[in-house]
Parts: C-alpha cells; structure tokens; sequence
C-alpha cells in the first residue's frame, strides 16, 4: 500500500444547491432532530497504530457523544474498513447508544471499485448517497408526513474539507486530532456543541454555514465543566445518561486533562506514540 494518496476526481456541488445554500439564514420556530454524521478518525478519536486497537478519544467527546445523541439523529460515516468501524465504534459506545445509531457507514460505502477500495484513494463523503437511502430517512420523527433530511437539515462532522465538495455547507469542519499534548488540552468538541447548538435552531443549516463557518476561535461554546474533558486512552464508554446541564454561555478556560490517573494514561500513550508521526500522515485515515 504506497503512502502516496490517489486523487479521483471531486464531486461538485450543483447549482440548485449554491443557490439555496446562498438565500439567508433565519431562525425556526419548531427546530426538528437535525441529522448528524460523524467522522471518527481525526475527529473525535486518533489511531497511533492502525494495526492496534489503542485509540485516542479527543477531549470532551463523552458529553459530546451525550449530547448528540439526545438532541440529533446520529449516524457515523468513516473510510476506515467495516471491521474498524465495528470495533471503534463498539469502544466507543455502549450499546444503548449503539442501538440509537442511524447507520454505521464504513469503506463499503463510497461506491468505490474493488482496485480503488484496497488502495489509499482520496473518497468523498456526497451527502446524496445518504440522502437516497429510505433506511435512513425513516429516521426522521416526521417521516410518515413526508419530512426528509436534506440540503437544510444535515449536518457533516469531519477533519476534512475536500471530503465534503459535493455539499461544502453542510460541513462543519473541524481541525484534524493527532492528540498532540497541546490538542489533549483542548475544548474543540465544546466548541462544536456550541456550533450545533446555533446549527438546530436554523431553517436551513447550509445558509447559515454558508455564512458562518464553524471556527475553533472559542466563539462557540457549550457550558461543560472542565472536569468533563476527559479524553486519552478509551476507558469507558458513553452512555445515554442524564440529560447534560446546559447554563448560561460562558467561556470555562481551557480544559484540563482530567485526573491524575488520566494523565497518567496519558503519558504513557503519548510516550507509546514517540515512533509514530503525529502530524499528516496519508495511511492513518483508513
Ligand atoms: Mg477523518
């Protein structure tokens, strides 16, 4: 498997969807579940080793996952092969919340031949496959009304911009985790739940990304204490819990990597990375 990434060529939007995605965002009275599909790799979680099961999770995700959950139609889309995405997604769940999945969309979902699915090819994530499929429709609470996840309602959690070409307004991009010590002391999942929490309130969520990109500038925050950050070597699961506390919006500081027995974990799995590059590295996505 050569480093070297494949690029095929991008989809691109079409013109229906910039010219929707240009009118101007308001606000909605009656908000329904927003549909939200999350990447793993680079996002919430990072992989020292491919060949291993260690796994990073980014600080804040088990709120994070939490909040999701009780507030979205969740589904995960990785190009990482089904296998992996079973087993990450089994560590990083528990089945409770596994059973409120959407869908769990792995390698096989790309509609990649058979050469380019064994290879390190760029792949896109064209939200119209999603889109097409009536088993994730039926997930919208209003389904049996005619109600669909679209252009206005969907929501791509993922590192990487040019996974989202066909439909670039409906990402919400966010800086590829490598665990790096100053990224283990980061709120960038905080961050994010704030975003969401603007993103569910709109019309039409591409209107509003369009215009308001998601930054990790601190913009956006959602009230969890630091002490939630948690993060390092998964331990625990998320679990659909008691419903986060949400207060008034107030930046808490820069989150702390949890206790010391956290931090010992930590230490040691960023001492166990030393061999593995920590910054892009073309094979680790899948
Ligand atoms: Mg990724």
């Amino acid at each position: 498997m050569g480093d070297e990434k494949i690029m095929l060529p991008a989809p691109q939007p079409t013109p229906e969807y910039l010219e929707q995605a240009a009118g101007e965002p308001s606000v909605t009275d009656s908000p329904s579940p927003l549909l939200v599909i999350l990447d793993l790799n680079g996002t919430v979680l990072f992989r020292p080793n491919r060949n291993t099961k260690t796994m990073i999770e980014r600080p804040f995700l088990k709120p994070f996952l939490r909040y999701l959950f009780e507030n979205f139609k969740v589904m995960v889309w990785s190009s990482a092969k089904p296998d992996n995405v079973k087993s990450l997604v089994s560590q990083a769940l528990d089945n409770h919340v596994k059973s409120k999945l959407v869908a769990q969309w792995a390698r096989d979902s790309f509609g990649l031949s058979p050469t380019n699915y064994q290879q390190n090819v760029q792949v896109y994530k064209n939200l119209k496959l999603v889109w097409s499929r009536n088993q994730i429709q039926s997930f919208h609470p209003d389904y049996e009304a005619g109600a669909r996840f679209g252009q206005h309602n969907t929501v791509l959690i993922d590192d990487s911009s040019i996974k989202a070409s066909a439909q670039p307004y409906n990402l919400c991009e966010i800086p590829e985790f490598c665990a790096t010590p100053e990224q283990m002391e980061g709120d960038m999942l905080r961050e994010v739940a704030g975003y969401l929490e603007m993103l569910r309130q709109q019309t039409d969520v591409s209107q509003f990304i369009e215009k308001e990109p998601f930054k990790g500038d601190g913009r956006w925050t959602f009230d969890w204490t630091d002490e939630m950050a948690g993060g390092g070597e998964m331990t625990t699961k998320a679990s659909a819990g008691s419903a986060i506390k949400k207060k008034s919006k107030k930046k808490q500081g820069k989150a702390v990597a949890g206790d010391s027995g956290t931090q010992t974990k930590l230490s040691e799995a960023i001492e166990s990375m030393a061999s593995v590059s920590l910054t892009a590295s073309v094979q680790k996505d899948w």
